[in-house]
C-alpha cells in the first residue's frame, strides 16, 4: 500500500480570509479620532486668542507636548 504524499497531522486546513469587522470598529475610530483631535487642539492652540478657558493652566499644562511636538510656543 502505499504512503500518502502528506502525512495526516500535517494536512494543511484550508485558510478563511481574514474579515475586517468595519461596522464594529468604525464608533471606535471615530471616537479616536475626536480624542486626538481634542488632544491636538489643547496641546497646539489653546493658547492666547484661541483659548477656550482662561487662565494659562492649560497652556501650562500641555507646555513640554508642545515643543515635544513642535508647534511654536514662546
Ligand atoms: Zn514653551
Amino acid at each position: 500500500m502505499a504512503q500518502p504524499a502528506v502525512p495526516s497531522t500535517q494536512v494543511q486546513q484550508p485558510t478563511v480570509p481574514l474579515r475586517v469587522p468595519v461596522r464594529e470598529i468604525l464608533p471606535w475610530a471615530v471616537f479616536a479620532a475626536v480624542l486626538g483631535l481634542v488632544l491636538l487642539y489643547f496641546i497646539g492652540a489653546e493658547q492666547g486668542a484661541t483659548s477656550v478657558f482662561s487662565g494659562t493652566w492649560v497652556h501650562e499644562f500641555t507646555h513640554d507636548g508642545r515643543h515635544l511636538l513642535g508647534f511654536p510656543c514662546h
